[in-house]
């Protein structure tokens, strides 16, 4: 039977949604009970007091947090999420989720997340800079190339991974461009880095199109959230002949029958910062657009979205994680009932990022570049071979695939756990 522990310092609705996933993905493989709970819960995290002197002159004390849940198979990995609404189990079972991810596709890294408590939007760009500057500051002992490897989530980008790059490398004395990845190219970021999650998330709903028999010219998507994930994945899938009839973010949403000119609303939101007001289709509420008839729907902005609820009238064909977490445990036991989706899960859908930021690191260890065909010639082979893994594990065993996916990345990094032993 599954239990769920919930610590005291983690607990929140989405660090207990990790833990039953969790749960869930150990009865079904049977991992042995002494690996279960070293493998479940985070090792070790930071929680940070970050005073920034305002443009006015006075001083905010903003709260930061690193969780490391694992670091069994490498560095930590993972994003550096600035949002008003982060906590600390937020955090965690955002960490934890790398922790499966970079297993599920073999990467030689543990997983990570960090957040701060923060609206970035209401910030100046100098703000954000001594913000930025502060946290990265504050994780110096803890963090670094071989120990632990920040990178943007949401709110975050390749500007303030630029400014945390410079704040460490400014204390070792020397440029250390592997301390962060999703960094602009110009110090030291990766050629496709900063389209990867969309592209990855693209290339596997084609994918999957083609297993349907679904030809893209009868595709239509529907993407709630427009930031880095969602943007780049409209572009790629309309690029590719989809037909973007939805997009949304938390000011509006737009749909369009006929398709919406996903450039110009990129455009758009480059100088506006939002969607709201984008001439490209009529309004039309968050909660809306998850319910819309469509091929492909994707959830790309924050966790918990699909909930029992929108899983009951959900109309897509495709549901493609670009977020982490989108789908609670009560939905998912929905779409598994109703069996009509195919679900691409968050650890597989958007693992292109995190593929991408190794692809970074390696590069800056080596001081070696390649080229953008280079980078994403190898993100798909990844891609491939990881949704090969997770449908046979899926057929072998008869589990959805979100369970596959889980069980497969759980079970990588028990295994490493178990092998390296438990000290002293
Ligand atoms: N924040 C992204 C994620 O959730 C990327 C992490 C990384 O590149 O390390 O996967």
């Amino acid at each position: 039977m599954s239990k769920v522990i919930v610590s005291n310092l983690y607990n929140s609705e989405v660090f207990i949604m990790a833990c039953r996933q969790f749960d869930r993905a150990a009865d079904a493989i049977n991992l042995p009970e002494d690996l279960r709970d070293r493998t479940k819960y985070p090792r070790r995290c930071m929680a940070m007091a970050l005073p920034i002197r305002r443009d006015d002159g006075s001083v905010t004390v903003f709260e930061g947090y690193r969780v490391q849940h694992s670091l069994t198979n490498g560095p930590a990995k993972g994003g550096i999420r600035f949002h008003q609404d982060v906590t600390i189990g937020e955090v965690a079972a955002l960490a934890m989720w790398m922790s499966w991810k970079c297993a599920l596709v073999g990467l030689p890294f543990g997983g990570a997340k960090g957040g701060v408590i923060v609206n970035p939007s209401a910030l100046s760009e100098g703000e954000l800079e001594r913000l930025a500057r502060r946290y990265m500051q504050e994780l110096i002992p803890f963090i670094g190339p071989h120990l632990d490897i920040p990178a943007p989530d949401v709110g975050t980008n390749e500007q303030v991974m630029a400014w945390m790059m410079d704040t460490f490398s400014s204390h070792s004395g020397h440029v250390e461009p592997a301390v962060v990845t999703g960094k602009p190219i110009s110090v030291g970021g990766s050629a496709g880095r900063r389209e990867a999650t969309g592209a990855g998330v693209a290339y596997l709903v084609t994918r999957y199109l083609k297993d349907l028999g679904i030809p893209h010219s009868q595709a239509t998507v529907a993407i709630q959230g427009f930031g880095n994930v969602g943007s780049e994945t409209a572009l790629a899938l309309s690029k590719q002949g989809l037909r973007i009839i939805a997009i949304s973010d938390y000011t509006t949403g737009i749909y369009n029958a006929s398709g919406i000119n996903i450039e110009k609303a990129v455009d758009y939101v480059k100088y506006n910062r939002v969607l709201r007001d984008f001439d490209g289709g009529d309004a039309i509420g968050n909660d809306e657009l998850l319910g819309l008839e469509c091929t492909v729907l994707a959830p790309c902005a924050l966790e918990r979205v699909i909930t029992p609820e929108v899983a009951r009238r959900l109309r897509c064909r495709i549901l493609a994680e670009g977020a982490n977490g989108p789908t609670t445990n009560q939905a998912d036991a929905v779409i598994d009932e109703r069996d009509d989706i195919e679900v691409i899960p968050d650890l597989m859908c958007n693992s292109g990022g995190v593929i991408v930021s190794y692809f970074e690191w390696l590069q800056n260890l080596q001081n070696f570049y390649w080229t953008r065909d280079e980078v994403i010639a190898k993100l798909y082979a990844i891609l491939d071979s990881a949704k090969e893994a997770v449908d046979y594990q899926k057929r072998k065993y008869k589990f959805s695939r979100r369970l596959a996916a889980q069980t497969l990345g759980i079970a990588r990094v028990a295994e490493a756990k178990q092998r390296r032993g438990l000290f002293p």
